[in-house]
């Protein structure tokens, strides 16, 4: 049974990091935890087993350690999102802006293609600026986002709704005020 107490009581605000003012949630404690981290891992299965999902998308870095168990659980294929610089072939690149300043996202070129339902993962939804250029680099193959999921959302920041007001679809297993 998914607790949600139990996991928003392993996501530890650090304050100040990385830059004065910003409480950053942190959530190695929770990685820490192999039964908190079975909840979350089995409700993202359960939620999508039976779903139309065709490809896991993860995004850089702590999107890719849900990507894999769920790409493992769905047994669907994995595309990387990754931040620039990381992918060796030929990428489709994406701009945007974080709280931190602007940053950019890559894939591989014909990574997705026309018809694919991709279930996208991250582990926290701040502005919603990450997941929108992954949403935009999915769409630009011809593919679809089924839905964009994470472990946390800052709704105070804006993101889950804006990402909504696009037409993606949000699903969070918790958030943080
Ligand atoms: P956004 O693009 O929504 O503004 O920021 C979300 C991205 O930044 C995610 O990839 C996430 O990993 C990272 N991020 C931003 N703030 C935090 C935070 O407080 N905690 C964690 N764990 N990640 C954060």
């Amino acid at each position: 049974i998914f607790d949600e107490y139990t996991i928003k009581s392993l996501i530890r605000p650090v304050p100040d990091f990385p830059k004065p003012g910003i409480v950053f949630r942190d959530i190695t404690p929770l990685y820490h935890s192999p039964r908190a981290m079975r909840m979350v891992a089995d409700s993202l299965i359960q939620r999508y087993v039976e779903s139309p999902v065709t490809h896991i998308g993860a995004i850089d870095a702590r999107g890719f350690l849900l990507g894999a168990v769920l790409a493992y659980e769905l047994n669907k294929p994995l595309v990387l999102f990754r931040k620039v610089g990381k992918l060796p072939a030929e990428t489709l690149c994406e701009a945007y802006e974080t709280e931190y300043g602007e940053a950019h996202l890559e894939v591989h070129k014909g990574a997705l293609g026309e018809g694919d339902q991709v279930l996208l993962l991250d582990d926290l939804i701040a502005t919603g600026g990450t997941f929108l250029a992954a949403a935009s680099l999915i769409k630009q193959m011809g593919a679809e986002v089924y839905e964009a999921a994470a472990i946390i959302d800052l709704p105070d920041l804006g993101g889950s709704r804006k990402m909504q007001d696009a037409d993606i679809p949000v699903f969070t297993l918790c958030a943080f005020e």
